[in-house]
């Protein structure tokens, strides 16, 4: 579950950019190449190999991790800002928002994050993900352990 929650978080890798003076809105820039869907399609496939090599469902991770990868750009596309998503890249560079953007913006860097904007970014993630961290933390009965580990494993 750790992994699977930093794996969720590996697009936003891209803001090495800023460091680097790759402009945003160029394809490696913020919101870019790793925020699109053949990204997180090439991470899948790696965790495919990983799977393989550890004894877990190659499918069944592959596709959590797809989905995981992905959620990322397309959660950012309700944002409201920045200069939107590039979900198709390598075949199109253009970035999209979706039409429904209740998601305010998250400011990048510490010492922006700690500002009362920020708090209210954090406050608005709280309030819109908790029922998610609910399910994913509600108690199960009859639990055989992970769907991504084989059975007799
Ligand atoms: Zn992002």
């Amino acid at each position: 579950m750790l992994l699977l929650a930093g794996l969720s978080m590996l697009p936003d890798a891209d803001v090495i950019g800023f460091a680097l003076h790759v402009p945003y809105e160029a394809p490696f820039g913020h919101r870019g190449a790793t925020h699109s869907l053949v990204f997180a399609l090439a991470v899948a496939l790696v965790s495919v190999a990983v799977a393989c090599a550890v004894k877990l469902r190659p499918l069944r991770t592959g596709a959590l991790v797809f989905a995981v990868v992905a959620s990322h750009g397309l959660l950012d596309t309700l944002t409201d800002g920045g200069l939107g998503v590039a979900l198709l890249w390598p075949f199109s560079d253009v970035r999209f928002f979706a039409p429904w953007r209740p998601i305010p913006v998250a400011p990048i860097g510490a010492a922006f994050f700690l500002t009362g904007y920020g708090l209210r970014v954090a406050a608005t993630e709280l309030v819109l993900f908790v029922p998610l961290w609910l399910y994913a933390f509600w108690p199960r009965r009859g639990g055989k352990g992970s769907p991504l580990v084989r059975s007799g494993a």
